[in-house]
């Protein structure tokens, strides 16, 4: 069986893989900043909202709503808890019965980050309910839209791709390259990032990081 990794494990390690090597190997305290916080609070107040609409931004006629829904792939190896899941109550002609639906808040739309985030549940949605996922949706709350979100071989593949890597780092205590050191200054972990120095420069992303990046991905 596969370690466990939750599936915000692969949005952190999108943003820089030392997050997750300071959650699984070297673990260190995290505490919600007070964006997160205030995020959690507009996804209660969007979730309040969104119970009273109907089902045509999903282009479902009909569906009941389950939110916050928890997910245990132990193939996959991902664990976590879906916003929101749309039951259409019986399957589509290519099967799908289940729509997970993830809620941003956010002025910058569809990202590729979020597109990993989605894929990585409806990934975990299928091996739970032995059904396929083939269609997601991303709910970007400044617009009231629903992104509709295919979920592509070439999706599946690149989480299943960060799965690995991320297993290989954790399990051989491998401490990662930055992503990107303009994220340092942003970021909740900066003082446990001790290579890391404002006077040398060490925030400006390299030609060879910026080429590391593109490679790994
Ligand atoms: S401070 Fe920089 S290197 Fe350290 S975890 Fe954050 S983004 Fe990554």
């Amino acid at each position: 069986m596969f370690m466990m990794f939750r599936v915000s494990d692969i949005k952190q390690f999108v943003f820089c893989p030392r997050y997750v090597y300071f959650t699984y190997v070297q673990p260190v305290p995290k505490a919600p900043t007070p964006t997160m916080e205030h995020a959690r609070t507009l996804h209660d107040e969007h979730n309040a909202r969104e119970k009273r609409r109907g089902f045509a931004a999903y282009g479902l006629v009909e569906g009941s709503r389950h939110y916050h829904v928890p997910v245990y792939a132990e193939k996959l190896g991902l664990r976590g808890k879906i916003d929101l899941v749309i039951d259409a109550e019986a399957p589509n002609a290519n099967g799908q019965r289940y729509y997970p639906v993830e809620c941003k808040d956010t002025a910058s739309g569809v990202r590729n980050n979020f597109k990993y985030q989605l894929a990585a549940y409806a990934m975990a949605l299928e091996e739970v309910t032995g059904t396929p996922v083939h269609k997601a949706f991303l709910y970007i709350i400044p617009e009231k839209r629903a992104h509709n979100v295919p979920i592509t071989e070439g999706l599946r593949t690149h989480i299943r791709r960060m799965l690995t890597m991320m297993r290989t780092m954790v399990e051989r205590e491998i401490f990662p390259e930055p992503r990107s050191r303009a994220r340092c200054f942003s970021c909740e972990m900066r003082r446990y990032c001790n290579d890391l120095d404002d006077a040398s420069g060490a925030f400006e992303e390299s030609p060879a990081q910026a080429k590391r990046l593109v490679d790994c991905f």
